[in-house]
């Protein structure tokens, strides 16, 4: 079942107050930084943040299998759902741990993983 909106708020928020948390304690032992080490600690924050926002997302997506399925994009016919697998993904925003349906095509034996 997909999760609920405030599941996924829910969820999002308490990823936001550790990575937040995890600034304060890096300012905390980190008395005079420069701004070089101040520009990677936020852009530390922000990849957290950004690969917990495109996790949630992904994962109330992948929750929600289509009906029909894909279709085979080498015949055409409508691929079934044949299992949840777990994938990394380097994207724009950070490595994404993906856990989410594969679809299967029974006659040409390949399988996809939406989405790509
Ligand atoms: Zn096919």
């Amino acid at each position: 079942m997909p999760p609920t909106r405030a599941e996924i708020r829910a969820k999002l928020l308490a990823g936001a107050e550790q990575a937040i948390d995890e600034l304060l304690d890096w300012t905390d032992h980190t008395p005079r930084p420069n701004l070089t080490q101040i520009e990677n600690a936020v852009l530390k924050l922000r990849r957290q943040l950004s690969e917990q926002a495109a996790q949630a997302v992904i994962e109330a997506q992948a929750a929600q299998q289509p009906v029909p399925g894909p279709l085979c994009p080498t015949c055409q016919r409508e691929m079934h759902y044949k299992d949840t697998k777990a994938q990394t993904v380097e994207s724009r925003v950070g490595h994404l741990r993906i856990a989410r349906g594969y679809y299967y095509c029974e006659q040409c034996r390949q399988s996809i993983f939406p989405p790509r």
